[in-house]
């Protein structure tokens, strides 16, 4: 294994006696994509800036490819290799696309000679900097609109742009701090996107908050939590771990993991078409209530604590692998069927449904008894009244 690109070793910040990080302990490899995560007050702010040398440690030490930089000043620490990007863009409105990339790539020009180009005249490194903006122009999507005015940017765009600005300054670490909030779901994919292939060449270090986001970026994920680190793991290992969910939600989960995934699996079903119907909604709380418990007022509060772990958009080549027993994929299959019944099947659904059978892998005739049980339903007593509330309307079968 290479050596760490980063190593933090039981590192405290106090401010006046209140641990805003707690004898943590962290490293990473060169060349890692890493996401960190945590609620609001977790200390992750204060994580980059014990990296940046904004904050000193009151004990502990960070090393950067193996250098100590307790007492290096700031400025000093950037110069090291660490760059980092603020939640705001901080860009020149005024000046165009290329211009900020120009300036960043070489800090040693001012602005004046940016604007006014080479009046000296054979810089011999102009040329390698023009090739360089161009390439970043292309990573950040944004070569057509090179001769913009910042200004006229979106802000998913300035955000982009400034990622850019960051990497013209070839850092070995990139730090960024919430690079999606406030984009729309379309700008926050190319954010994303574009971190992954930097991640190519840089190590980088992303804070961030929206799930979805990191669940598309992520491949290591360190959960913060009270200024310690809680957690480490992929997405898929951290989202079921009992002590996430209580760091997020404030309460910890009643439901056991199978149960969860069972939960995920229906989500994603009633996801396939890009619309989760309220019907849709009621089968799966109603049902998986009912079967993770007999008792009426404990089903209620279940109903309600399931809402919460309806996560979207994680797919079923994830989920499915994960169960373990036939009765947890017979149960997923019949929840998976009445799902797409309880409204029309419509294409994008059966296209889902064809692909969950595959994954399922269970025998035909399994499969044809659950949908013919499930088929029965519906035209007995057609339509199957799931009620607003499960206690009035306690299905014939259980799942
Ligand atoms: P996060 O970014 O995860 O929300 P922060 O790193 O900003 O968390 O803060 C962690 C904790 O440290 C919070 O409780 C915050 O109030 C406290 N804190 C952060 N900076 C200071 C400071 N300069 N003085 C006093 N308390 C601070
Ligand atoms: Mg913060």
């Amino acid at each position: 294994m290479p050596a760490p690109i980063l190593e933090i070793d039981n590192l405290t910040v106090s401010f006046d006696g209140f641990k805003a990080l707690n004898n943590l302990t962290f490293a990473m490899q060169p060349g890692e994509l890493r996401v960190i995560i945590g609620p609001n007050g977790a200390g992750k702010t204060t994580f980059l800036d014990i990296i940046t040398g904004k904050v000193q440690p009151t004990s502990g030490t960070v090393r950067f490819k193996g250098k100590n930089l307790s007492k290096i000043p700031e400025h000093q620490i950037s110069r090291l290799g660490i760059g980092r990007k603020f939640q705001t863009p901080r860009v020149y409105l005024n000046l165009t696309v290329r211009e900020n990339l120009d300036l960043a790539a070489n800090r040693r020009k001012n602005v004046l000679a940016t604007l006014f180009g080479n009046l000296t005249g054979g810089d011999k490194y102009a040329n390698a900097d023009r090739h360089t903006v161009i390439l970043l122009l292309e990573t950040i999507s944004l070569s057509s609109k090179a001769d913009l005015p910042a200004n006229l940017l979106s802000h998913g765009e300035k955000q982009r742009l400034e990622i850019g600005m960051l990497v013209a300054q070839s850092p070995d670490l990139l730090l960024v701090d919430e690079p999606v909030a406030g984009l729309t779901d379309e700008e926050t994919e190319r954010v994303g996107d574009l971190l992954i292939s930097l991640a190519q060449s840089h190590s980088i270090i992303v804070i961030e908050h929206d799930m979805e986001f990191v669940r598309q970026i992520a491949r290591q994920v360190t959960v913060l939590h009270q200024g310690s680190v809680l957690c480490e793991g992929t997405m898929d290992e951290i989202q079921d771990d009992p002590r996430v969910i209580e760091v997020y939600l404030g309460q910890a989960p009643t439901v056991t993991q199978e149960q969860m995934r069972m939960l995920r699996i229906a989500a994603a079903m009633a996801w396939a078409d890009g619309n989760f119907a309220p019907e849709q909604m009621r089968v799966i709380l109603n049902r998986l209530s009912q079967q993770f418990s007999d008792d009426p007022a404990h089903q209620s509060e279940l109903r309600e604590e399931l809402k919460n772990y309806l996560g979207k958009e994680i797919s079923l080549e994830t989920l499915v692998p994960q169960l373990t027993t036939e009765g947890e994929r017979e149960t997923v299959l019949r929840l998976s069927y009445e799902i797409i019944r309880s409204n029309t099947i419509n294409e994008a659904e059966n296209v889902v449904y064809q692909k969950l059978l595959e994954l399922l892998n269970l025998p035909p005739e399994i499969v044809q008894s659950i949908e013919a049980e499930i088929e029965a339903q519906y035209t007995e007593v057609a339509p199957v009244n799931l009620g607003k509330d499960a206690e009035t309307s306690p299905p014939s079968e259980t799942l």
